[in-house]
């Protein structure tokens, strides 16, 4: 390699694992603790400028900021809410964009990571999936998102980290081992909830998982982590039998083969009950909770008749239902079902015993970017291939 192209293909390290970083660190000739240096920056304390990594000598640090970057990812546009919720669109170095948001809880932050650019599922009333799946995300990607995020809630005052545990040795907090005030601000959860379908880029997405969960990298409980599927069967069986034991959100929408068919596209491979029958197995495996997720949508799926149907459906089954009203997608003919729906779709499921939450929207003042976002920058970034909006409900 010329000199000008090794500057032209910097090393990333969000692309290494932990034991890459040491090979990294050790092909430059250093001891192999300059890598857990190195990932303490960038992971605990969201420091990316390798400059300003001050345990290193002064050398290591050129050498990495010649050789190397903390990720991949070029925020473009970063979109914020009066209630802590923020949007970033961010641009990976062949010019792909997507969407990452960083939710504020009263106990702490939480991320919601896209793993394709685009989607190919389908699902009508999506907006991430209007121009086809463009290509997966790598782990490296993903875990970029999830710095960028945390990057920002490390900028914030220190309230908005407010009900971070340092105790929890399940929270980011009580992960770290080297104490350090900053690393007690951190990222409380991260969901798979952005655009793509997590099993279609299973491999990546495992990986992703892996190392939010390596204690020399992020050191994330599998408790905050949630991977949300639009109920591919054979990656649900896959990640009960994977030993990670995360959260399984499955997005179902409709208790009946008619009505999901018409709204998901996927159920014609994968039924309604073989989903429901997969998300058994998953509790069965791991002992975790799977949440059901349903976005009314007016006259659609939102009647007295669907509430029964899907309490009788999950009848007996410890789970969680998530609803939540339709974010209406430009262009598309769905809209969102009215408020008394909601309230009486949550009492008919609460009075037959089902476990219903009611998802709080939050950056409702963001939203009218949402979808359009990601497609307002093609033509500054040229996306290859497709180029669908996203919408964002993870709220
Ligand atoms: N592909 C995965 C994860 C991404 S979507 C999945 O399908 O689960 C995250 C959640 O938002 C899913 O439950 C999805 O069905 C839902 N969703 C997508 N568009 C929506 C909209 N316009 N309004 C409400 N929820 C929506």
């Amino acid at each position: 390699m010329t000199a000008l192209e090794d500057r032209a293909i910097p090393t990333y390290i969000t692309e290494l694992d932990a034991a890459g970083l040491r090979d990294f660190v050790r092909s430059l000739g250093w001891p192999a603790y300059r890598a857990k240096q190195i990932a303490r920056w960038v992971y605990r304390r969201g420091i990316f400028d390798f400059r300003a990594m001050t345990d290193l000598p002064s050398e290591a640090r050129e050498v990495l900021a010649e050789r190397a970057r903390a990720h991949s990812g070029a925020v473009v546009t970063r979109l914020h809410a009066p209630d802590g919720t923020s949007k970033f669109a961010i641009a990976f170095p062949d010019g792909q964009v997507i969407e990452t948001v960083l939710l504020a809880y009263r106990f702490g932050y939480s991320v919601c990571v896209s793993t394709q650019a685009g989607c190919r599922m389908g699902c009508r009333f999506c907006a991430s999936t209007i121009g086809g799946r463009a290509r997966d995300l790598t782990a490296g990607e993903m875990m970029s998102q999830v710095l960028i995020a945390h990057a920002e809630a490390l900028e914030r005052p220190a309230s908005g980290g407010a009900g971070l545990d340092p105790d929890d040795p399940d929270s980011l907090a009580g992960g770290a081992t080297d104490g350090g005030s900053a690393d007690l601000l951190g990222i409380r959860r991260v969901v798979l909830m952005g655009s793509g379908e997590p099993f279609d880029n299973y491999d990546q997405v495992v990986e992703f998982i892996r190392r939010l969960m390596d204690p020399e990298l992020l050191g994330l409980g599998a408790r905050r982590i949630t991977v949300s599927t639009s109920g591919v069967v054979p990656g649900i069986v896959k990640l009960a039998h994977s030993g990670l034991g995360v959260n399984l959100a499955v997005s179902l929408h409709a208790p009946d083969d008619a009505t999901r068919t018409l709204l998901m596209p996927v159920n014609k491979k994968w039924p309604v009950h073989d989903v429901v029958a997969a998300s058994k197995e998953y509790f069965r495996l791991t002992s975790r909770r799977v949440t059901f997720e349903y976005a009314l949508i007016k006259n659609v799926n939102d009647s007295k008749e669907h509430a029964e149907a899907l309490a009788q459906l999950l009848s007996g089954f410890p789970c969680h239902v998530n609803l939540i009203r339709l974010n209406p997608v430009s262009a598309g003919k769905f809209e969102p079902a009215d408020k008394y729906t909601v309230e009486e779709f949550v009492a008919t499921l609460a009075a037959r015993q089902v476990a219903v939450t009611v998802r709080r929207r939050l950056g409702i003042e963001i939203d009218a970017a949402c979808g359009q976002l990601r497609r307002r920058l093609v033509p500054t970034f040229s996306l290859g291939g497709a180029n669908g909006g996203e919408d964002e409900p993870c709220g």
